[in-house]
């Protein structure tokens, strides 16, 4: 996988973005509600979770004019499956990348790595799909603070193109 080169890039997180990965979520709970990683992470598990609706017409729009990357808090373990997965619905096409890292954390580095190669980082930026989600606040300071952009995914697919992607 090759980005090509002196296009902007568009990152997009998977996970409740173009994954709902809720059912994998729910059925890997440990009592005291946190998620039991033991099979969270396994290929097969990882490969039943569904895709969100629009989400690949949306991407074959963006890559009109954008190089994507897929920025996704997964471990290493899961790279190939993660691809398969991206494949099987049509997320994935020639010249996008994938990145994983360890945490939401580690987002960040990996988004001001770009610097101003990136036009924008979508993800949902939330937490806590086993129970009421609440945003991530600390990450989105730290985005706003390091001046990244990025627009926060809530099933908002029509005003994100609208915004971010009008044709022209
Ligand atoms: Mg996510």
């Amino acid at each position: 996988m090759k980005l090509e080169k002196n296009k902007l890039l568009v990152a997009i997180d998977i996970d409740m973005v173009l994954a709902d990965n809720r059912p994998r979520i729910l059925g890997n709970l440990k009592e005291d509600g946190s998620i039991d990683k033991t099979h969270f992470f396994d290929a097969g598990s990882v490969m039943k979770d569904l895709p969100i609706e629009e989400g690949a017409e949306k991407l074959r729009e963006i890559r009109k004019k954008y190089g994507l990357i897929f920025l996704s808090a997964r471990p290493k373990i899961i790279e190939s499956a993660t691809l398969e997965w991206l494949k099987k619905y049509h997320f994935l096409e020639d010249g996008d990348m994938l990145k994983l890292v360890d945490t939401s954390e580690a987002k960040i580095a990996e988004l001001l790595k770009l610097g101003r190669s990136l036009y924008l980082f979508i993800d949902d930026l939330m937490f806590n799909y086993q129970g009421i989600p609440k945003p991530q606040e600390h990450i989105i300071a730290a985005l706003k603070e390091a001046g990244v952009p990025f627009v926060e995914f809530r099933q908002n697919w029509p005003e994100i193109m609208g915004r971010y992607f009008q044709k022209s």
